[in-house]
């Protein structure tokens, strides 16, 4: 069983990456922000309480995320394993997936993939980003169109521009990133379980380069 961790900053290509491998790889795909989004939509608790983080381009606060991940990671189904996409995104958090990780079966292999993007390539890539309303998938208004307008290729529903995709709050998200998740960074390179792929390709190259990173 393989646990695959997606690190970068936002806009770095996790969600896109993470659909394609989860599907080729048969991974389950647990996007924390999707989580969120999904409890926002359907009103729960756990919705109202992440939206005002969420919002404001801040981090939900650590016990919230943490209890959340760990209730999903009790249900995964596949024998092949996960892939973890927005999670770990600080080091509190990625301590406590190391304790929840522990009660998986022993020979549990976790890589994590460090997808390298310079910053001034993010701001282009967030604002321009289109999210699928029924299942989130990820488009690109210039980078990756759909084929018709305002519509979703898999499931021809409607596309649309996350709240938090607007210029003032992606700014402050690249800030929260630099601040609370880079020392994910460090703690998985520091384990020797970190591998870094250049981001600042095609969407293709990257897939290519995230491939032949798992396959060592
Ligand atoms: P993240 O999940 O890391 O925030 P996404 O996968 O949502 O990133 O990608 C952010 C935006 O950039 C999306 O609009 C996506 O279509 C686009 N994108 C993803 N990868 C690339 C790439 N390699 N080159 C250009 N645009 C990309
Ligand atoms: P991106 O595609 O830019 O990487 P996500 O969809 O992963 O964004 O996350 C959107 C928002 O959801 C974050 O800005 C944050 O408010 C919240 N969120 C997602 N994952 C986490 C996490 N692991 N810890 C705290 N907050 C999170």
């Amino acid at each position: 069983m393989r646990c695959v961790i997606l690190l970068g900053p936002p806009g770095a290509g996790k969600g896109t990456q993470a659909e394609m491998l989860s599907e080729e790889e048969c991974l389950e795909h647990i996007s924390s922000g999707a989580i969120f989004r999904e409890n926002l939509k359907n009103q729960t608790e756990l919705g109202k309480l992440a939206a005002t983080y969420i919002n404001n381009g801040e981090l939900v606060p650590d016990d919230v995320t943490i209890a959340m991940v760990r209730d999903r990671l009790s249900a995964i189904t596949s024998e092949s394993g996960f892939l973890l996409d927005g999670f770990p995104r600080t080091r509190t958090q990625a301590e406590a997936l190391k304790d929840v990780l522990q009660e998986f079966d022993e020979n549990l292999r976790v890589v994590a993939i460090y997808i390298k993007v310079p910053s001034q390539e993010l701001i282009s890539r967030l604002t321009g980003r289109l999210t699928c309303r029924a299942e989130g998938h990820i488009f690109h208004t210039k980078y990756n169109p759909p084929k018709i307008e305002g519509r979703c290729d898999h499931d021809g529903s409607e596309l649309y521009q996350r709240d938090d995709d607007k210029p003032e709050t992606v700014k402050k998200r690249i800030q929260v990133y630099l601040e609370q998740t880079i020392p994910v960074i460090d703690y998985y390179q520091n384990q020797a379980l970190l591998v870094e792929v250049d981001g600042n390709q095609s969407v293709e190259e990257v897939s290519a380069a995230i491939r032949s990173a798992l396959k060592v």
